[in-house]
C-alpha cells in the first residue's frame, strides 16, 4: 500500500473502533479525543515505513513518511533502517536470506507495535504534557503527510511542521491527561498493526510471526498469495479501498456523533 492508503486505513480503523466501543460498551469520548486518536492512529499506520531510507545527503527518496519533516525525518529513517537491518542480521536463522537493507523487517513486527505503544504510554505517564506535545506533534505530522498528501506535497515540510505544532499545542492545552495518555499509546500500536495488514494484502508480506521460528526461519514473510495480492498503487487500492475507507469512516463519525442522523436514513442497523 502507498502512504495515503496506509494513513487512511489507520484513521478508519480508529473511527470504527471508537464507534464500536461507544455503541457496545458505552465508552464515550469527547470530539477532541476522537480527533486526536484518529490522527495518531493514522500517523501510527505510517510509522513502520519509517524504515524506508532515502539519500539523506541529497535530500531524496524515502517513503512518504520519511519526508514529513524534511531532511530530519529522512535522517531518522536512515538510522531506523540500519538498526532494523542490525536486528535482522543478528537474529536471522540459516534459512533466512542475507539482506543489505532493513526495510520491512523489525518495524513490521507485532513486538515493534507493542513496544512503540507501550513506550508512548510510558512517556505520557512520566513526562505528562511535554510528552503529549512531542508525540502528538510527530504523529500529526505523519498523519497530515499521509491523509492530505497532495496538499502536503504542495505546501512543503515547513508548513506541515507548523500545522503539526499548532495541533500539538491545541491538544496539550485542551485534552485531559487521565485517560488520554494510555489512549495515545494504544492508537499508535493499533496504527502499526493496521499497517502490517495493509502490507500483507498488497506486497510480498511482512514478518508477522517474528520472533516465532518456523522451519529454520525467523523472518518468514507472510502475505496473501501472489494471485490475490492487490497491486500497490493500482486501481483497487487507490479507488476501491480508499473509497471504502472513506465511507466506513463517515458512517462511523455519524454513528458516534449523530446517531439520530443514521436512523433518519434508515441506516440504523449500523447505529
Ligand atoms: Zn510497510
Amino acid at each position: 500500500m502507498m502512504g495515503p492508503s496506509h494513513a487512511l486505513s489507520g484513521a478508519t480503523a480508529w473511527l470504527a473502533g471508537t464507534w464500536a466501543l461507544d455503541h457496545f460498551a458505552g465508552y464515550e469520548q469527547s470530539p477532541l479525543a476522537v480527533a486526536v486518536g484518529t490522527l495518531v492512529c493514522a500517523g501510527g499506520a505510517l510509522l513502520p515505513d519509517l524504515d524506508l531510507s532515502g539519500k539523506v545527503t541529497r535530500n531524496q527518496g524515502g517513503a512518504t513518511v520519511a519526508r514529513t519533516f524534511g531532511v530530519f525525518s529522512l535522517f531518522v529513517a536512515e538510522v531506523i533502517e540500519k538498526v532494523s537491518l542490525g536486528i535482522y542480521t543478528a537474529t536471522r536463522l540459516s534459512r533466512d536470506p542475507r539482506r543489505t537493507n532493513g526495510h520491512r523487517t523489525f518495524t513490521h513486527t507485532l513486538p515493534f507495535a507493542a513496544l512503540i505503544g507501550w513506550g508512548t504510554t510510558w512517556l505520557g505517564g512520566h513526562y505528562g504534557k511535554w510528552a503529549m506535545l512531542g508525540i502528538v506533534f510527530f504523529m500529526a505530522g505523519l498523519a497530515l503527510r499521509g491523509l492530505f498528501d497532495k496538499w502536503a506535497e504542495r505546501a512543503g515540510w515547513v508548513i506541515v511542521t507548523v500545522c503539526s505544532a499548532v495541533i500539538a499545542w491545541f491538544t496539550a492545552a485542551n485534552l485531559p491527561g487521565d485517560r488520554g495518555y494510555p489512549m495515545l499509546g494504544f492508537a499508535v500500536a493499533v496504527g502499526c498493526v493496521v499497517h502490517l495488514f495493509g502490507d500483507m494484502i498488497t506486497s510480498a508480506g511482512v514478518p508477522i510471526l517474528w520472533p516465532v521460528p518456523t522451519g529454520r526461519r525467523l523472518w518468514r514473510m507472510v502475505g496473501v498469495p501472489n494471485g490475490m495480492a492487490i497491486r500497490v498503487g493500482g486501481k483497487v487500492e487507490t479507488i476501491v479501498l480508499r473509497t471504502a475507507f472513506v465511507v466506513i469512516s463517515l458512517l462511523a463519525i455519524a454513528g458516534i456523533f449523530a446517531p439520530g442522523l443514521l436512523q433518519k436514513f434508515e441506516l440504523d442497523t449500523f447505529s
